[in-house]
Parts: structure tokens; sequence; C-alpha cells
């Protein structure tokens, strides 16, 4: 689907837009991408859900982006006794390996790894950060920890260990299973949660044997260490603000999303803003003029996509804030100094083929005023490194794989359609000058600025730059 924005919207589904033509309707108002959060989503649930979205897919005859999300190593405390405690500060607390309801002395700790790795002075905080404990002794069966930020803690709330580098990969049993049921239903992104290490996306990898691409949510201090290796091995990025707002201290946030969407560019990898952007819009039909001005920092810095979480999958209105989103990404592309911060943010093209055509076609769009750069991708590497330059001209992807047109879904500026394979390179600017006419992209005699790798089909090449014309369909 042509949206008029470069950037995407991803938006979560849930209770609250799990039926067919509810999503039909957030797709409608904007949404490129849905994402399937599977701590609440069961096997059956997953499967009626992609089923849904590639019924609306088919329908809009447009492809859709699928992200099924794992939990990931999501630490919880057992239960208690009376469901909750009140703990106070300066009190003392025990973390141990007795499986038995807690009390106002000691809970269940269901992780034996993270009792082992914790040592003296590290922080343990919990329910999101609500209550803050630091571990006096550590031994393999308990840890003993002094309450600094006293409240109440219920029956499994979640523990972050921000000091802590924990001795599990990303992945969980459960994870392994939604990992199989999100392959078999054919999603096209997975999410990875709480990566800490380069190393925790092997595993994945594997499994996913390029079926999808892998986006790792950077909301772990241990992954701002690692931020320029994890990237490196991941297809995509996530500013999962939630989490990472816990894991460190509130007002680095704005900082360190600043850093993960440059480097993250800089790579060429599509980096997604999450959580909170419209939080009110959970219980309210406006946001607030802060959540507005968040939505439009984001894309003034160039991200490829704004998330929406609770606000479409549990909120009372899921399609205003879809729209919300929309309007606001909008009106922020349409600002003259939008233009002027993005081009001043250009990289510079790495020494490839494939991003000196990219910048090339960049620079002529703009000399000739061209509205349409045209490119042929198999794999989505070219599309993805023409994104990278942020020309403002319309990247339109012509994609023989649908898989990879999918795929494309997340990516800034790229207007992806499913095309027969091309003949060959003038088979395939004749067939990008119909799309992008049929589009309303572009008319019969407007230039076109053409990107592909001939002869066509080799993956990895990028070879040839062309200056067309769109011709009218007698001509073709
Ligand atoms: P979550 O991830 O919603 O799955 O926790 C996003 C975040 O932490 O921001
Ligand atoms: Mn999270």
């Amino acid at each position: 689907m042509r949206r008029e924005r470069r950037v995407r919207i991803v938006a979560t589904l849930g209770p609250a837009s799990s039926k067919p033509e509810q999503i039909d309707a957030l797709h409608r108002a904007g949404a490129d991408v849905f994402r399937i959060n599977m701590s609440h989503t069961d096997h059956a649930l997953l499967r009626s859900l992609v089923s849904h979205i590639r019924g609306v897919e088919e329908a809009v005859g447009s492809p859709i982006t699928i992200l099924a999300d794992l939990q990931g190593p999501k630490l919880r405390v057992g239960t208690f006794e009376d469901g909750k405690v009140t703990l106070e500060s300066g009190q003392r607390f025990t973390f141990d390996q007795v499986d038995q309801p807690g009390n106002a002395e000691r809970v269940f700790l269901p992780h034996p790894e993270i009792l082992r790795a914790l040592r003296p002075g590290h922080r343990l905080l919990l329910d999101d950060g609500k209550l803050s404990l630091k571990v006096i002794e550590a031994g393999p069966t308990k840890a003993e920890t002094e309450v600094v930020q006293g409240g109440v803690l219920s029956n499994r709330k979640g523990v972050s260990c921000p000091d802590t580098l924990l001795p599990v990969g990303a992945l969980t049993e459960k994870d392994r299973s939604d990992l199989e049921a999100a392959m078999t239903v054919g999603v096209d992104w997975v999410a990875l949660s709480f990566v800490q290490r380069p190393d925790d996306l092997a595993e994945v990898r594997k499994v996913a044997r390029g079926r999808a691409g892998l986006l790792s949510k950077i909301e772990k201090p241990q992954a701002i260490d690692r931020l320029d290796e994890i990237i490196e091995l991941s297809d995509a990025i996530m500013v999962a603000r939630g989490d990472l707002g816990v894991e460190m201290p509130l007002e680095v946030v704005p900082t360190l999303q600043k850093r993960i969407t440059r480097e993250a560019r800089r790579a060429g990898k599509p980096v997604v803003v999450a959580t909170q952007m419209l939080e009110s819009m959970i219980t309210s039909p406006v946001p607030t003029r802060a959540e507005v001005s968040d939505v439009a920092t984001a894309v003034y810095e160039g991200a490829d996509a704004v998330m929406l979480s609770a606000e479409s999958a549990a909120g009372q209105f899921p399609v205003e804030a879809v729209s919300m989103m929309d309007k606001v990404v909008q009106a922020v592309e349409r600002d003259p100094n939008y233009r002027s911060i993005i081009r001043a943010q250009r990289l510079e093209p790495e020494a490839t083929g494939a991003d000196a055509l990219a910048a090339a076609a960049t620079q002529i769009a703009e000399t000739l005023n061209v509205s349409t750069i045209a490119c042929y991708t198999t794999s989505g590497s070219t599309a993805l490194r023409m994104s990278r330059e942020r020309p403002f001209a319309e990247i339109l992807a012509l994609c023989p794989e649908l898989a990879t047109a999918r795929r494309l879904g997340v990516a800034w500026g790229v207007t992806t359609v499913v095309c027969e394979r091309a003949s060959d390179l003038e088979n395939f600017i004749a067939m990008a000058g119909a799309r992008a006419v049929d589009l309303g992209a572009a008319k019969t005699g407007d230039r076109l600025v053409a990107v592909a790798g001939v002869p066509l089909h080799t993956p990895g090449v990028t070879n040839v730059l062309q200056l067309a014309f769109v011709r009218s369909s007698d001509e073709r």
C-alpha cells in the first residue's frame, strides 16, 4: 500500500484489535506492521491473528508486515501467602530457592541461575522499578537484600537486574516453542526481548533459517554496552523504552533513543521507536501535547517506524491512536525543516556498489526533482540501502518475492509492490513505470530513477542506475 508518509507505523494487536474488521480498520487508519505480543498470545490466537491479517492483505492486494514479539527471559518472583506484602525501606528481604509462598521476610525466586550471578551491591528492581533493593550477600541458594525503596510487592511481579550480566540466553523454553509456532504460521519478523549479547541472536538465527528477519529489542544496559555488535548481527532494532526506562535511569532514555536510532541508521538497519508513544490514548480519544511531541521527535530523528503497544492492543481508542500517529507523522514530514534535518543527517555511503548507486540515485532525483526511485530487489538489500540514504523521492521497491516484500514493510520510505519476475532491465523499468502510475506516484512522461543489479536475480549485486521515462501503456 502507498502511504502519504515515509515513516512506518507498527500497531500491537490484542483484545481491542483481534477481529478481522478491527485489523482492517487499523490498517486503513495507517498501520503498516502488526505486532503480535507472544507474552499474551497462545498459539491458537497467533494462528487466527495471522490468518486475519493475511485476509486483509489479500483484500487490499498489497503486502502487510507481521512481527511476532517473543517474551524473552522476563524474570518474576513467586507468590505470597497473602497475595502481596509491603516492604519497608531499610528492611532486609531474602530471595531463595524454597518453592513456597513468601511473606514480608522472603520470597521464592524461581531462577537459580540469577541467584548465582548476583553480587553484593547489585540492584534488584521490582515491579517495573517501583521497588528497589540492594544485594548484601549472595549465595547459590539465596540472596540477602536491603530494601532501598519500599512499596507493595504482589504475586509474580517482574524482577530486573540492571547491574548483573544474566547467564541466560535470549530464548526461554516458552520462546523456543513460540518461535517454532511463529515460523509455522509464517510471520515476517521475530523480535527478541532482553537481548544482552551478540550471541543471543545466534540460536534464533539457527531456528529461523532465513524465514523471518530478526529484530533486537534494546532494553538492557548490557545491550547498550555492545550495541554496535548487536546491531551488526540484527536485521532491525527496537528502542524498547519500557524496560529500558526500568533498567536504566529514566532520564537517559531520550539520549539512548538518539544514540540507538543513529547507530541503527548508520548500519542501514530499520529502527522502531516503541512504548508509551500515545499512552494516554488507552483511555482518552486525544493524546497529550507531550505525546504528540514525542512521536514527532522520533520522526525528526529519522526513525523508520513508530510503535503503539497497549494503545492499539487493549485501549479504548485503537483506530484513533493509529490515525493520530499517522497525522503527526505526516505533519512533521510536511515541515520544510524536516527535510533540512534529514538532509543534514545523511550518512556517508559505505564503499559498496549498492551504496554508491543509492547515493547517486538520491542525488539525481533531487537535482531533477524526480518523484520516484524504483529498485528491483529480491533479497530486499538494494531497497534497504536505498532507504538508508533517506531520499525524498519515493522508493518504489519491485519485488518478485512475497516474503521479502512483506519484510520491507518496516523500512523508511519504501513502497513495496510484489511483481512478476522481470525478464531483464528494460522489462523491470517498464513494470516500475506502470506500477508508479497505478499507485499515483508518477504520470506518463515523468522521469524515474531505476536501480538494479544485472543480470537480475543475482543476489548481492547492485550495478545499474538508469534515468528513464515513465512510458504510456501503449508504448510499453
Ligand atoms: P515489551 O517491550 O512491551 O514487550 O516489554 C517494549 C518495551 O519494553 O518498551
Ligand atoms: Mn520490554
